[in-house]
């Protein structure tokens, strides 16, 4: 075991606070991380002040994470000391059912382990990357282009592939229509992502103050949701819409911008069950839809995909000290379009 520092919220009520925690020795199938940068999910927000069920404290958050191979194990082969790599949001899974046999980790039957308060297979609670180190078993560290800026590349590990993954599997492309609704961490990657794979890209956000940024990572439209006119001029619009909303929102309002056969993915998520009348869905034939990140190959697919097409995060790394504020400013919209924690600082906060 190695003690390193870290930030660690400790009940969901309370600030964060500098602390350490234990990492695992390296086994033979391990990679030892000297973590770089963390990015701020929403998810991580959700997840400490417990809106998604009740959480074991004192807890580190952060399943955003780059940084540099310091050691491996004797059976490691993917990765090497000095590579840049990265870890999303998960960490193991069983390696044998259906899904992880498909590549389809993050959907593991016997439920795939989280980066962060999880119950990882020694039966300890994993700690996420706040943090200046992670040993994480090599399947699920992926490699990190050099041509991908350092500090914007740890967005791509959850709020990248969770964009990429919906638009990968409901053909983004050439000829497609595509709504981002929310304009924030995971928004602005689904707006790069879908125009690089060539669809044509229109942002809902609640109001217009980011409409020249929007345009700017490649929307050729961008509507205000607070304006109702919105709703009626672009109903019957898309082929498929990406819900990145944290809140919950009018899903019968969002569903009827869909064309014959459109499809509404759902990848924010928000605590509160979100109501809808079928009938919404009877007419044109819409689907609504719900993804979670994506797998382990898809998420390089992605890394790759974003090296290729010089697509990166915008970013704003922050020092440990500001976490906190950090977490206020998401809250409030207040984001652009990701917070990145340079964790050098977090020893001397610690
Ligand atoms: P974020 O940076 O806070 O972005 C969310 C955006 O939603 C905001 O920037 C805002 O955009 C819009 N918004 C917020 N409150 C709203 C409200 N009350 N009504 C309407 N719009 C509102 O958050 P994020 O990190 O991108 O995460 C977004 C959601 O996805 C979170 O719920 C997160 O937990 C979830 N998530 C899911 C997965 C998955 O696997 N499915 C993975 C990662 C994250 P505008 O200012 O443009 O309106
Ligand atoms: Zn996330």
């Amino acid at each position: 075991m190695t003690t390193v520092h870290a930030y660690a919220a400790p009940s969901a009520t309370d600030p964060l606070v500098p602390t350490t925690i234990e990492r695992r020795d390296v086994g033979a199938r391990d990679v030892l991380i000297k973590i770089a940068y963390a990015g701020i999910c929403h998810s991580d927000i959700h997840t400490v002040r417990g809106e998604w069920g009740p959480q074991q404290y004192p807890l580190t958050v952060g399943h955003e994470i780059v940084g540099v191979v310091e050691e491996v194990g004797s059976e490691v082969t993917r990765h090497q000391v000095g590579d840049r790599v990265g870890v999303g949001c998960m960490v193991n899974s069983c390696g044998e059912c259906a899904n992880c046999a498909e590549g389809e980790e993050q959907y593991c039957l016997k439920g795939n382990v989280g980066t962060y308060g999880a119950k990882d297979r020694d039966g300890t609670i994993t700690q996420g990357g706040y943090s200046t180190h992670v040993v994480v078993v090599e399947n699920f560290v992926l490699s990190v282009p050099e041509s991908i800026p350092y500090e914007a590349a740890a967005p791509l590990l959850c709020a990248g592939i969770t964009t990429y993954s919906p638009l990968n599997h409901w053909n983004a492309g050439p000829g497609t229509k595509v709504a981002v609704v929310g304009l924030g961490g995971l928004g602005h990657m689904a707006v790069k992502i879908a125009h690089a794979m060539g669809a044509e890209v229109t942002v809902l956000s609640q109001s217009l103050s980011k409409q020249e940024d929007g345009k700017r990572f490649g929307a050729t439209d961008y509507f205000a949701t607070s304006d109702p006119e919105t709703f009626e001029k672009l109903a019957m619009s898309f082929d498929l819409i990406i819900n990145t909303v944290s809140a919950k929102i009018d899903l019968d309002a969002y569903l009827s911008l869909l064309r014959l056969n459109g499809t509404m993915v759902n990848v924010g998520a928000p605590a509160d069950a979100l109501p809808l009348h079928v009938f919404t869905l009877f007419n044109q034939r819409r689907s609504f839809a719900g993804s979670g990140i994506g797998g382990i190959r898809e998420t390089q697919e992605m890394l790759d995909f974003c090296a290729e097409h010089g697509i990166a995060p915008e970013v704003e790394v922050i020092s440990a000290e500001a976490i906190n504020e950090a977490y206020e400013r998401v809250l409030s919209s207040d984001v652009r379009y990701r917070f990145v924690i340079d964790t050098a600082t977090l020893a001397q906060a610690g």
